[in-house]
């Protein structure tokens, strides 16, 4: 008796196999930027999607103790004066680190600006 095999019974081409693999790696290739890190266009690198997150999390950290140094001077009715160190802003030790690198923010008493030492966490 003779079989009679389809065309679904006769799996995949070759070529059908290359087409896939292509589509793949053009889809690799687009992406790997943004998942992996490189460089764009103009050899700037590229944040991955964790270190855009982790940048963005110190901003905003960064931005509350800002704002608290700024409230510190204007509850100083008198002098306006900046606090002496981060502590006297009497903000819970973690909002003082960066949370990514976990270092404490720099702080600069005469001008009353504070910093994250972390390269890349403030446009600089
Ligand atoms: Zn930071």
């Amino acid at each position: 008796m003779l079989s009679i095999r389809t065309h679904s019974q006769r799996g995949n081409t070759l070529i059908e196999i290359l087409v896939v693999i292509a589509i793949l790696a053009v889809l690799g290739g687009m992406s790997y930027n943004y998942l992996i890190g490189g460089k764009n266009k103009n050899g700037e690198k590229v944040k991955t999607p964790m270190e855009a997150g982790k940048s963005t999390a110190c901003l905003m950290n960064l931005e509350q103790v800002r704002l608290g140094i700024k409230n510190f001077k204007l509850a100083d009715t008198d002098n306006e004066k900046n606090p002496e160190s981060l502590a006297d802003l009497k903000f819970p030790r973690e909002s003082l680190i960066c949370p990514d690198s976990k270092q404490e923010y720099l702080y600069d008493k005469t001008t009353g600006e504070a910093h994250c030492s972390t390269k890349g966490h403030e446009k600089n």
